[in-house]
């Protein structure tokens, strides 16, 4: 009755390591990413006795100077950069949903990241929040992600073991702050966000 059945489009995935699919061939995960913890990896956070706070307002939120060139160096090389965020502060009712949202919006105009994907719940609810490999999962399937080409990039042990849990290699960004180290050692530790992908363009040749 005059409504159209609007269809998004999927998008194509992206980089050299993409190629068409025979027809009756099974659905190869041929794209490489590079997931990206948000806080203390893309944004700066506020350190408190030791520990890394989120920003919990849109004027907090403020990107590394050497992000926005790093990010574009990694889709250069045809990675898919995602953006995979523990947000518990949701769950526990001290920041609303509509200010992460708004705050990966002002996020996605500044980078060109492929995705970003969200665990709003507390330890316990859910198979997503790291270190559980939920969030990494679900973008593989989305996207057609070879986890074992990928790489998983954070500032706490929580990232480092959500990539080992879903395969991927792992790289910690250390920021110096005093809480527990990963329970699996990182691939590779370093100390920004440029200097990870800096060792994944070189190293990390699969
Ligand atoms: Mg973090
Ligand atoms: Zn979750």
């Amino acid at each position: 009755m005059g409504i159209d059945t609007i269809v998004s489009p999927t998008l194509p995935p992206a980089g050299p390591a993409a190629t068409p699919r025979m027809p009756g061939e099974s659905a190869a995960r041929q794209c490489r990413a590079v997931f990206l913890d948000r806080d203390g990896v893309i944004n700066q956070v506020f350190v408190r006795d030791g520990k890394p706070y989120a920003p919990t307002a849109l004027e907090e939120f403020s990107i590394y100077a050497d992000v926005p060139a790093a990010i574009e160096r990694l889709k250069q090389a045809g990675y898919l950069t995602i953006v995979v965020t523990n947000q518990p502060d949701v769950a526990r009712g001290k920041v609303p949903r509509e200010t992460i949202d708004a705050l990966h919006a002002r996020m996605h105009e500044l980078l060109p990241i492929d995705d970003c994907l969200v665990c709003p719940h507390d330890d316990g609810e859910c198979g997503c929040r790291k270190p559980l490999p939920g969030m990494l999962l679900e973008a593989s399937e989305k996207h057609g992600i070879d986890l074992r080409r990928s790489v998983m990039v954070g500032d706490r042990w929580r990232d480092v073991d959500a990539g080992r849990n879903a395969g991927c290699q792992t790289v910690f960004i250390d920021r110096g702050y005093r809480e527990q180290l990963p329970e699996h050692p990182p691939h590779h530790v370093c100390s920004s966000l440029g200097a990870a992908v800096a060792w994944i363009l070189s190293e990390h040749r699969a």
